[in-house]
């Protein structure tokens, strides 16, 4: 209740803020969509005295402070996944869609997962999913947890990929399930009512291209998907749709890592390329993976912003026992403007996990909305762009926000100074190579 009021009120201010002085323009009129990723769904994770047997997932180390909705140790409980989908359907939040960005399985040694373990825990979290919300339209996409073994997502049709296309066809159309069998990956437009123009989602099997993937090593194309999303993003711009790219894995380098890419360095050049040449096109991007809360934008050869991307938080609270810091489970809401696509805010939502395990109670929360937290006027390329210069600067205390957010409240007394800010800040703002070096030889000298 007092969160659709509050929401009632963003919009109406936001709305304000952005009255122009001149003539009337239409008031936009504003979408929806759920997010969620890394569910991480670890099914042998129970209360138990020996604290090494609660789950698998923490790889026979103790579990930290185990409680009913998790364990910063392990993998998620079912009982978490579940307080995430009860609590975005008991919300009530309006919404077109849900993207899903992947990675159901858990963290545990290969020789503990199968080919049917991996699909029986997708299709066990695509009905979950289902279940709560049955008219809902759902985009997903794989992750390289979504594969026995892991990493190792092939180039063509295989067991997973036709287990996964039956669980998803009621999501999907037949030619999205067809292009789904043979490589992970598919395109589907998104017709809405209250929409003038059609809204064309790519899921991306962007696991091809993440480096521990064996399978695509000295593969310059693998399944042919680069090509693929060439001739859609042509056909999708003569024809003036607007685009949504989702996928696992994302594009550009990992704001933790000095120098490293999420993907290998080749396929990332030439995914930054593709997105470059179609900016106009592509009205937002969507990833998950790093388990964290991040944005990059996407800067044209001038330097001028042309496209916004967002990695959303993880559901699972799983950190390996040498991490210092972890994230609280998330899950967000997306605001887009109906006549274009064009993104204007997001809600992050999140559980408290010490709290809910302390109170036997799953209270999810708002975390923050990005544009009062950041003071910029929507989610477009110029206004993260904006924000991205504020978070660079010496001392910002915008950017110890940006640092919670980033792990998802985990924490508020851990701080990210000098060398990790700098990598902080490179990785959102520079996605390829030679401009990425640059900010770091830069920063280097400054600091
Ligand atoms: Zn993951
Ligand atoms: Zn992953």
């Amino acid at each position: 209740m007092e969160l659709r009021l509050a929401l009632g009120l963003a919009l109406l201010c936001s709305a304000l803020q952005a009255a122009p002085a001149g003539p009337q323009r239409p008031r936009s009129a504003v979408g929806q969509f759920w997010h969620v990723s890394d569910l991480h769904l670890d099914p042998t994770y129970h209360i138990t005295p020996d604290r090494t047997k609660v789950c698998a997932s923490s790889k026979g180390v103790n579990a930290s402070n185990p409680g009913p909705f998790g364990d910063f140790l392990c993998d998620s409980p079912y009982q978490l996944i579940l307080s995430a989908f009860a609590f975005m359907n008991d919300s009530k939040e309006q919404v077109s869609f849900m993207i899903w960005t992947g990675d159901s399985p858990p963290h545990v040694p290969i020789n503990e997962l199968s080919t049917k373990l991996v699909i029986s825990i997708i299709g066990n979290l695509s009905s979950t999913i289902r279940n709560f919300f049955p008219d809902l339209q759902v985009f997903p996409a794989l992750g390289n947890h979504d594969y026995w073994p892991q990493d190792q997502l092939p180039v063509t049709t295989s067991e997973v990929y036709n287990a996964v296309a039956d669980f998803w066809k009621p999501w999907l159309n037949d030619e999205a399930i067809s292009t789904f069998r043979k490589g992970g990956f598919y395109t589907q437009l998104f017709e809405s009512s209250n929409s003038h123009q059609p809204l064309r989602i790519i899921s991306l099997n962007t696991n091809l291209y993440y480096s521990p993937n064996k399978v695509t090593v000295n593969i310059t194309d693998p399944a042919n998907q680069f090509a693929w999303l060439e001739d859609i993003l042509e056909t999708s711009s003569q024809k003036q749709e607007k685009v949504y790219i989702i996928g696992h894995v994302p594009v550009g380098y990992l704001p933790y890592a000095r120098n490293t890419t999420a993907i290998r360095e080749y396929y990332n050049e030439r995914l930054v390329k593709i997105f470059r040449k179609y900016s106009s096109v592509i009205a937002g991007q969507f990833f998950g993976h790093t388990h964290r809360d991040s944005i990059m934008v996407l800067l044209d050869e001038e330097e001028k912003p042309v496209n916004s991307l967002f990695v959303a938080p993880a559901v699972t609270p799983v950190k390996s026992v040498l991490q210092t810091e972890s994230n609280n489970p998330g899950v967000r809401l997306y605001q887009y403007d109906l006549f274009d696509y064009s993104l204007l805010d997001l809600w992050q939502f999140y559980l408290d996990l010490r709290d809910a395990n302390k109170k036997n109670e799953s209270n999810w929360k708002l975390e923050y909305i990005l544009t009062k937290t950041y003071g910029i006027e929507d989610l477009k390329p110029e206004s993260l762009y904006e924000m991205a210069k504020q978070l660079s600067m010496p001392h910002s205390t915008l950017f110890e926000q940006y640092y919670s957010n980033y792990i998802v409240s985990y924490n508020k007394t851990i701080l990210c100074e000098e060398g990790c800010k700098t990598c902080q800040i490179c990785a959102i703002q520079y996605l390829d190579s030679s401009s990425y070096t640059d900010c770091i030889n830069r920063e280097a000298m400054w600091r």
